[in-house]
C-alpha cells in the first residue's frame, strides 16, 4: 500500500474520532448543566396566565351582573360573534331578562371593539387563552342560560363605578369546570323547510324567475284570470268571477315569494 494512502487513511480515522468526541462534549455538558427550557404546563413556576401583561386579549369574560343587555358589543363585532337574545321576564313583563349571550371564541379575532362600547366593563378580555377542546363548538361560551336567564342590569344614574368580578375569575372558573375532553353539542338535524343554497344552477335560476302556475293565482290576480280562462271552458271562465289573491300573499313586486335564507349552520346550537 503506498505510503500516502496509509496517511490518508490514519487522518481520516483521527479526524472521526475527534470530530465524533468533540459532538459528544457538548451534548455531555449540556446533559450536566441546569435545563433552560421548562416542561409546560405543569413545571412552571407560575401559571402562564399570571405571566402575561395587563393588557393582553385573551378569552372573553362577561360579568352578568352588571350587563344592561344593550348589545352594544353585539353591534361592535365585525364578524358577528356575539349573539344576544332579550326577553320580557314572564313573571315581570317590565323587567327585561337576558335568555342568550354566546360569544364564539373560535370565531373571534381577539379584537377588542366589542369592549370599547361596553358601559360597565361588563365584556372584557381576560388573560386566558388555554381551552383545548374536543369539539370546536365548545368553544361558543355561553354567558345565559335560556332556562335561567338573567336580568339586565339597571345603571343607577350618574354612577362611574361598576362592582364588577376580579377579571378572569368567572372564566377561569368555568375553564377549570369544563372538560377539555367534553364531546361537542349534537349538530342540528337538517331542516325540513330549509329553501335550496342561495347558489344554485342556471337552471334552478330560471325555476326561481319563472313561478310556478299553481302560485301564480296567488300571486297575480290578472296572469290568474288569465291562465283560468286557457284551462277552463270559455262560458265557465266568464261566469265564474275569479276571486283576487289575497294582499298578503303576493309579494311587493307581484312576484313569487322569496326562498328563505338558509340558518346559519352556527346559530341555535344546544348548550
Ligand atoms: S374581540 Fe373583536 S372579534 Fe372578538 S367578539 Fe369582540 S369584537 Fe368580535
Ligand atoms: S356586555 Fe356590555 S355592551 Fe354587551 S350587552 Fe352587556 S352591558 Fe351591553
Amino acid at each position: 500500500m503506498p505510503k500516502e494512502t496509509v496517511e490518508q487513511y490514519i487522518g481520516n480515522v483521527t479526524d472521526t474520532v475527534s470530530s465524533f468526541w468533540h459532538g459528544l462534549s457538548i451534548t455531555l455538558s449540556y446533559l450536566l448543566r441546569r435545563p433552560i427550557t421548562t416542561q409546560y404546563p405543569d413545571r412552571t413556576e407560575l401559571p402562564v396566565r399570571d405571566t402575561l401583561p395587563p393588557r393582553y386579549r385573551g378569552f372573553l369574560e362577561v360579568d352578568a351582573s352588571i350587563c344592561t343587555g344593550c348589545q352594544a358589543c353585539e353591534r361592535a363585532c365585525p364578524i358577528g360573534c356575539i349573539q344576544i337574545n332579550l326577553e320580557k321576564d314572564a313573571a315581570n313583563p317590565k323587567l327585561r331578562v337576558v335568555t342568550q349571550f354566546d360569544i364564539d371564541e373560535a370565531k373571534c379575532m381577539f379584537c377588542g371593539l366589542c369592549v370599547e362600547p361596553c358601559p360597565t366593563g361588563a365584556i372584557q378580555h381576560t388573560r386566558e387563552f388555554e381551552a383545548s377542546q374536543r369539539s370546536v363548538r365548545n368553544l361558543t361560551f355561553r354567558w345565559a342560560d335560556p332556562e335561567n336567564p338573567f336580568p339586565v342590569y339597571k345603571v343607577v344614574k350618574g354612577a362611574e363605578y361598576f362592582p364588577r368580578a376580579p377579571l378572569g375569575s368567572i372564566l377561569r372558573a368555568r375553564l377549570e369546570a369544563k372538560r377539555w375532553d367534553a364531546p361537542g353539542p349534537e349538530f342540528l338535524p337538517p331542516d325540513p323547510n330549509a329553501a335550496a343554497p342561495k347558489k344554485a344552477g342556471p337552471g334552478a335560476k330560471a325555476a326561481a324567475a319563472k313561478p310556478a302556475p299553481a302560485k301564480v293565482a296567488e300571486a297575480k290576480p290578472a296572469e290568474a284570470v288569465q291562465a283560468a280562462a286557457q284551462t277552463a271552458a270559455p262560458a265557465e271562465a266568464t261566469a265564474a268571477p275569479v276571486a283576487p289573491a289575497a294582499p298578503a300573499a303576493a309579494q311587493p313586486d307581484g312576484g313569487a315569494a322569496a326562498a328563505p335564507t338558509p340558518p346559519n349552520p352556527g346559530d341555535g346550537q344546544p348548550a
